[in-house]
């Protein structure tokens, strides 16, 4: 994350400032979930009417800005939040950051890769661990929108990755005001940032709610206007036909009616969120469990447990076990981290 400005209160117009109009807004839609005078744009959130510093909202706006303050790219004390929400007895890893343990993992279900959120979802909410879950469902076209989803029918429906920014947090308000009280939610790092900041700048004293956040690896994220362009005109196909879009060891691979297409990462370069270009966090590191595809087996997928909340979620579910290959993951770290101080 990017330094801040200091020294005046912020509200919505240091958010503009410091975050949206440097394009680094990720689009979580942690900032709209508790405003009801923002809202989203295509891209961006922007003000529905002038900010009145609205301290007499349903949760009442912080000092200097409830969007400000939890918005996940503005200045974040992520030693603090760790200490907060992780195992204080987990192991430290420079590159998995806190951890009770990790482990490769293929469940019955068949999802991006080893189903393991899908299946891990589904049972939290049969064995009522949860009220409802926030996951990503994906939208004519190739897109995605966020969707609170009580049933397990509408969980399976979610499964699998959609490579473009899906405003995951803009739903926890709604989930709230809707009396959901044990919540659960699939992100992508800073998505997961927002959520732990949202759970302690306004939820703090409100014990009542739970939430289990589940972290994707994330390498980047697309444009999604710019991925459906893109990919036609470099694969010659449309993305609303992809059954499924893959992303490993450097390539882009689109599954179109059995046929897969595939083109080298290197050439989406230019369709890359601009926030994805600034963002250090590979792992999620501040989720009670994250889930991705580097570091096991095809068809695997490689899960860190960083709480006794993650861990009893992953408890519920049965699957094959693998090896994690510990190295692969901190190769990753290492060339995220690269690629910013190349830009910074
Ligand atoms: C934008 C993005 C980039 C990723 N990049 C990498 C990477 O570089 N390396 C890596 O190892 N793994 C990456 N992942 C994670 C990986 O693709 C799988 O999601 C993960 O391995 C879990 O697999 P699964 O079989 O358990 O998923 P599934 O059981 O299929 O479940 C996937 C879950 O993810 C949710 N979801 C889908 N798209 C989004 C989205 N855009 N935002 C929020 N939630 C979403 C769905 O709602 C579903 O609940 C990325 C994920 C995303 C969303
Ligand atoms: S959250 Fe607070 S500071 Fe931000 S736009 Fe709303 S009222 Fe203004
Ligand atoms: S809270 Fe999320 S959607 Fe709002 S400005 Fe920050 S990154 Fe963008
Ligand atoms: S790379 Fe970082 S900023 Fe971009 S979507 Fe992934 S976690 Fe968010």
């Amino acid at each position: 994350m990017l330094k801040v400005l200091k020294g005046r209160v912020k509200r919505f117009e240091g958010l503009k400032e410091e975050i949206i109009d440097r394009n680094l807004c990720s689009y979580c839609g942690a900032c709209v979930s508790f405003c009801e005078h923002l809202e989203l744009g295509p891209n961006a959130p922007m003000l529905k009417e002038e900010c009145p510093l609205d301290k007499e909202g349903v949760l009442k706006c912080s000092e200097n800005g409830t969007c400000y303050d939890i918005c996940p790219m503005t200045e974040t004390d992520i030693e603090g939040l760790e200490e907060t929400f992780l195992d204080p007895e987990g192991m430290r890893d420079e590159h998995f950051g806190i951890y009770k343990k990790s482990i490769a993992g293929k469940t019955s279900i068949e999802g991006q890769d080893g189903g393991v959120v899908t299946s891990m979802l589904v049972a939290g909410v049969e064995k009522e661990l949860f009220d409802c879950v926030i996951v990503a469902e994906r939208v004519e076209g190739y897109n995605a929108v966020p969707k609170i989803a009580e049933d397990v029918d509408t969980i399976k429906k979610a499964k699998g990755t959609k490579y473009v920014q899906c405003p995951m947090v803009s739903k926890i308000g709604e989930a709230v005001k809707r009396g959901k009280r044990r919540i659960a939610i699939v992100g992508t790092a800073c998505e997961i940032r927002a959520v732990r900041k949202i759970q302690s700048v306004l939820l703090k004293e409100v014990p009542q709610i739970g939430i289990t956040t589940v972290g994707l690896f994330c390498f980047e994220s697309f444009y999604c206007d710019k991925f459906v362009n893109e990919t036609k005109e470099l694969l010659g196909i449309d993305l609303s036909s992809a059954s499924k879009i893959q992303i490993a060891k450097g390539e882009c691979e689109v599954t179109v009616k059995g046929r897969h297409y595939k083109t080298k990462i290197t050439n989406l370069e230019e369709i890359v969120r601009d926030s994805c270009r600034y963002c250090d966090d590979f792992t999620a590191r501040l989720a009670d469990i994250s889930v991705g595809s580097v570091g096991s087996a095809e068809g695997y997928c490689t899960v860190i447990v960083r709480s006794e909340r993650g861990e009893q979620l992953l408890d519920l579910i049965e699957f094959a076990r693998g090896e994690v290959n510990k190295e692969e993951i901190s190769k990753i770290v290492r060339y995220k981290k690269v690629k910013i101080e190349d830009r910074i």
